[in-house]
């Protein structure tokens, strides 16, 4: 069944691309070297210059407010290739910045409002740090929640060597099967935290690094951008800065008020940052509802970005743009995949 969908959608694809070309919009989150990466959100350095070649052999590099205005006028930029990086992570300025700059590729990063200059870890890379790194754990976790008590057992796992952590460290929360106790309770951590309004993940977060003696900071490696690394990256006119909501929450998880606030505080909270107005929005885990599309328009933003694994044609609704993942692939795979979505 999901064969014979696929070969379809292939199908499909390639002929409305003959028919006519469209624009991509690639959605990154980390430049970065990691020793594991277990929600696959980083391309290495390395990879990523290539990509960027790839880029500018294949592709136009194009800046999304410029794809917006082509679709407003009814067009699309042949072979358009838009590059966005999601959620804030300092490394966009350290590492994405001078390769983009280098390959003369704009880019739209997509900031966490409220993750700027903060102390913790995205709560994702929080799991990460206190579950998955290779320091010894007591054996049993409980946490209450909703007024239950929920328990996972390490089991064997309460010690984990650095000789098995390099072994697992190709491990991703999209494997099928999971190594080993410590994989099994961040996935069911990760499950739980997902849908859960950002006060009470928290609190669940300090209740768990509490219990695992860890100090409740950021490593260097995963820190979002400062206020003031968000204003360099913003200089000159290569990249721009949009917003990503305040906590980044599951939107269709909260009330349409909340949807609101967190909509328009991380509008509010970048432009008092950057002192220029921010028109670009990311939905954040691609959560859309009704609601918070019309909350993008009303707050005055000029697009919206999802993530809807598709190219971008004629009609695309621009509080709804698809954009496509990409992983740490190298440039020969990245430039197949590439040719592939923009139809050359
Ligand atoms: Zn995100």
């Amino acid at each position: 069944m999901l064969r014979a969908g696929w070969r379809l959608r292939q199908a499909r694809h390639r002929l409305k691309c003959r028919l006519a070309p469209p624009a991509i919009i690639l959605m990154y989150h980390r430049v970065a070297e990691l020793t594991n990466d277990p929600h696959l959100l980083a391309v290495t350095p390395e990879h990523f210059a290539q990509q960027l070649d790839a880029i500018r052999a294949y592709g136009v590099p194009l800046r999304l407010q410029d794809l917006v205005r082509s679709l407003q006028q009814g067009e699309v930029p042949r072979r358009a290739v838009v590059v966005t990086l999601d959620d804030g992570y300092a490394d966009n300025l350290e590492h994405a910045k001078p390769l983009l700059a280098g390959h003369g590729v704009p880019a739209t990063v997509f900031v966490t409002a409220g993750q700027v200059g903060r102390s913790r870890e995205f709560w994702w890379d929080e799991l990460d740090r206190l579950l998955l790194q290779p320091r010894p754990l007591p054996p049993v976790l409980q946490l209450r929640l909703n007024g239950t008590v929920r328990e996972w057992r390490l089991e064997g796992a309460s010690t984990y060597t650095d000789e098995e952590y390099r072994h697992d460290r190709y491990w991703h929360i999209e494997c099928r099967d999971d190594p080993g106790p410590r994989q099994r309770v961040f996935r069911a951590l990760f499950d739980l935290l997902y849908l859960l309004p950002s006060a009470t993940r928290w609190t669940i977060l300090d209740e768990l690094t509490a219990w695992a003696e860890a100090p409740p900071i950021a490593r260097p490696s995963h820190r979002a951008l400062t206020a003031e690394e968000a204003l360099r990256l913003a200089e000159g006119d290569l990249v721009e800065i949009g917003a990503h909501t305040m906590t980044h929450p599951v939107l269709a998880a909260l009330p349409a008020s909340e949807q609101r606030r967190e909509i328009r505080e991380s509008k509010a909270r970048l432009e008092a940052i950057l002192g220029h107005e921010v028109v670009s929005f990311a939905y954040p885990h691609g959560s859309i509802t009704p609601e918070a599309a019309a909350s993008v328009g009303e707050a005055g933003f000029a697009c919206a970005c999802s993530s809807q694994a598709e190219a971008v044609f004629r009609k695309a609704n621009r509080f709804q743009l698809p954009r496509v993942g990409v992983r740490d692939w190298d440039g020969d795979t990245f430039a197949r995949w590439l040719r592939w979505w923009v139809g050359s």
